[in-house]
């Protein structure tokens, strides 16, 4: 269990990226929506890890070593968010990709990342092999369920198989239990959308209702709520030419996250991950 008694936890984490980069180019959602979101945090006295690609942080370099004061934890999500899927890049990319953006980032905060998230999922063997050499003490890029292929048939990304709660995962398949120091924390799936986490997006679309159901319905000991800054602006008003579907999903009114915070404090622990890392080394992982 998580907890000796062995109740649900969750973890808020924000993907600090620039708007999203396979539609457009640009940082709105860093500028305005980020801020939103973390006043929202702030007003509901909600703990929440913050991933940053390298070039986000670099737009933010106060807000990142604000995450970094006083020992805290913060994650790296890459050098930037292109291209788009990290594990179909050659290992030496891969490796050199979780270098720099470890680098960069300890150099604008102060502080080593301790936390990794691959854009869009994305992560390999290398790169957790990578991210455990260089220190990183959680790894949460994998969404038990999710499967994204290319051409409509090859797997790029394949997490059916993969447990949901926390595991150290395997040298050769990040989707295997097995002996790498660093903990996988499997990102929560939909249960209403297979494949798909419980994100602000589906947030800003439903009634805090529906949001909580899923969220009591959906598997695993740490419930991830995954945020993106773009996802709480306008981001149709300032891309006109983007699709309804994305669009539809993004609002600067976080009202309804803010209910949904509200009941979930009611009803569960929120934490940060680095208070999640110690009470799964207190059971040696073994969880159930
Ligand atoms: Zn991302």
């Amino acid at each position: 269990m998580v907890d000796d008694d062995g109740s649900r936890v969750v973890v808020v984490s924000v993907d600090v990226e620039s708007d999203p980069a396979m539609f457009v180019a640009g940082h709105s959602g860093i500028e305005e929506g980020l801020p939103r979101l973390a006043e929202l945090f702030s007003a509901h006295d909600i703990p929440a890890d913050y991933f940053f690609t390298l070039d986000a942080a670099q737009r933010v370099p106060d807000f990142l070593r604000e995450q970094a004061t006083g020992g805290g934890w913060f994650g790296s999500h890459g050098v930037k968010h292109s291209p788009a899927h990290y594990s179909q890049q050659p290992i030496s990319w891969q490796e050199r990709t979780l270098d720099d953006a470890t680098e960069g980032l300890t150099a604008l905060a102060g502080a080593r990342p301790r936390l990794f998230r691959a854009p869009n999922f994305s992560v390999s063997a290398a790169m957790l092999r990578s991210a455990d050499d260089l220190g990183y003490e959680v790894d949460s890029s994998v969404l038990p369920g999710r499967v994204k292929r290319r051409y409509r048939v090859v797997p790029v990304v394949d997490h059916r198989r993969a447990p949901r709660n926390p595991y150290h995962p395997d040298k050769r398949d990040p989707c295997k239990p097995g002996s790498l120091r660093l903990w996988e924390v499997p990102v929560t799936e939909n249960p209403t959308a297979p494949g798909a986490p419980i994100g602000l997006g589906f947030v800003n679309n439903e009634r805090p209702e529906v949001v909580l159901r899923a969220i009591r319905d959906s598997s695993g000991l740490v419930i991830t709520i995954l945020c993106h800054p773009w996802e709480a602006i306008d981001l149709g008003k300032r891309y006109p030419g983007l699709p309804p579907w994305l669009t539809s999903t993004c609002s600067p009114d976080l009202r309804s996250f803010g209910a949904v915070l509200q009941s979930l404090r009611s009803e569960y622990e929120i934490v940060r991950l680095q208070d999640v890392v110690p009470r799964l080394g207190r059971t040696g992982g073994a969880l159930g």
